[in-house]
């Protein structure tokens, strides 16, 4: 059994989900659906309102999103029957959406609100396909999908709870459930954050052992670069899952950072495939590496560096940990680090609690902080006796001012970190240089 998400875009409008009708009917896999494009984001809009009290507002995004529903119904369904089931569905949800503008407005309610958009697209796709004569059956991610005391999946109670619902269910043609809501510990709604349907589709791959998990999206793959920067980008066909990982980690929005690990721990490969274009090869992250080739670049944005420098650190041991101790106080993790004799930077990308980390900086050193940061990320396999990729990625970056470099962390990266308003202009020569022979 394999495991297919379809994201925001590819299930964004009536004649986008009978594609993917097209695509799933005939094999009995686990389809995983995100909301339609834009919807998330409209939730979370009311909820902004709902925060600051303001009724009338979020009424409106409401109605608004509503209307775009009832659109889609005439569309997507052929018959009467169905277009009732579909308007009783919708109007179903909508009015649960509509309770929360009444009444006291808290993080509880706001996962509630969120949690809408997979239900309804889930709901629709499923009516859909009854009415073509498939029979798919819907299995409730709220029923399985759970977060431990920690806010990570219980991949336990995930197999456990996953694998009735499809014994219940053996005569289904194939299953649809909702990616990125679950239940937290406490039995609440909430939700995998944002983008988080990808995750949701590898923790299901991880617990019914999939024979494979693809990423069904706008794109054809992973490409080498940001498409939404760079000119000249080309799909990579294959990836190792390290270099998925740090691609993910490092900003390449087509795939959630989290996916990766369920689907590497348990072997499974992932496929990322294009919805618009189904035939294209798309990418395939497997174990497999191949060596000595730079694969990809991608950037991460929102980064703040922080320097501390201090004639103390002079071979002095205990430095380091101070220094990382008040981060952990302040539940703020770190990207990069360089060192050297006199100083250290690192990188954070949550500034919640800036001000506190520096003042308590304050006590071992000079501490410089520079906001609008990106780390720019080179993946692909560079072990350290693979002569020349540094050179290759300097000589690329020789016009663009650099504040940051890492490199040996991992085999997999070397990053660099640059000014935000040199983004663009910086993947677009690592991509020239790198890949483009420019
Ligand atoms: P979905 O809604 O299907 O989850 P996303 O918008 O989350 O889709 O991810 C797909 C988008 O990721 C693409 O349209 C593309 O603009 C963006 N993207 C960013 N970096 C890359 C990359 N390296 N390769 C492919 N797509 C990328
Ligand atoms: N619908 C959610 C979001 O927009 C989850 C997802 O699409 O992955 O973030
Ligand atoms: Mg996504």
């Amino acid at each position: 059994m394999k495991v297919l998400k379809f994201g925001g875009t590819s299930v964004g409008s009536a004649q986008r989900m009978k594609n993917v009708a097209k695509l799933i009917v005939g094999e009995k896999n686990i389809i995983v659906l995100s909301a339609m494009s834009g919807t998330t984001n409209s939730l979370v809009e009311i909820s902004d309102y709902l925060y600051k009290k303001n009724p009338d507002g979020a009424n409106e995004v409401i109605n608004q999103l509503a209307r775009k529903y009832f659109n889609h119904i005439e569309e997507l369904y052929s018959t009467d029957e169905y277009k009732t089931k579909a308007r009783e569905l919708v109007t179903y949800h909508f009015d649960h959406i509509r309770s929360f503008t009444k009444d006291l407005f808290t993080l509880f309610e706001e996962k509630e609100v969120l949690s809408q958009g997979e239900l309804i697209s889930t709901g629709m796709m499923n009516l859909y396909l009854n009415e073509q004569g498939v029979n798919s059956v819907l299995l409730p991610a709220l029923e399985y999908m759970r977060t431990d005391k920690n806010a990570e999946p219980d991949p336990v109670y995930i197999k456990e709870h996953l694998s009735k619902l499809l014994q219940q269910n053996p005569e289904a043609d194939l299953y649809i459930t909702q990616g990125y809501i679950c239940r937290n510990a406490y039995g609440e709604v909430d939700n995998l954050l944002r983008g988080g349907s990808d995750y949701s589709a590898s923790l299901i791959g991880a617990a019914i052992n999939a024979s494979e998990i693809q990423i069904w999206t706008d794109i054809d793959g992973m490409h080498n670069n940001d498409p939404r920067f760079v000119e000249g980008t080309s799909p990579v066909r294959h990836l190792n899952f390290e270099e998925a990982a740090e691609l993910a980690y490092f900003g390449a929005k087509i795939l959630h950072p989290t996916c990766i690990l369920p689907a590497k721990v348990n072997n499974i490969p992932v496929r990322l495939l294009n919805t618009m274009q189904p035939d294209a090869p798309g990418t395939l992250i497997s174990n497999e590496m191949e060596k000595g080739k730079i694969k990809a670049v991608a950037a991460k944005d929102n980064i703040t560096a922080i320097k501390i420098k201090s004639g103390r650190m002079l071979l002095a041991t205990g430095f380091l940990r101070k220094v990382f101790e008040i981060f952990e106080v302040y539940q703020t993790p770190i990207d990069m680090v360089t060192t050297s004799e006199v100083g250290v930077s690192v990188t954070i990308d949550n500034c919640k609690h800036l001000e506190d980390i520096v003042n308590d900086l304050k006590k071992y050193g000079t501490v410089t902080v520079d906001k609008d940061m990106v780390i720019v990320c080179v993946v692909g396999d560079l072990e350290w006796d693979n002569i020349g990729f540094e050179a290759q990625i300097v000589q690329a970056m020789k016009d663009v001012p650099v504040r940051m470099i890492s490199y040996g962390g991992s085999n997999y990266n070397v990053s660099l970190l640059i000014k935000a308003s040199d983004k663009k202009r910086a993947l677009q020569a690592l991509s020239d240089h790198l890949f483009n022979n420019k």
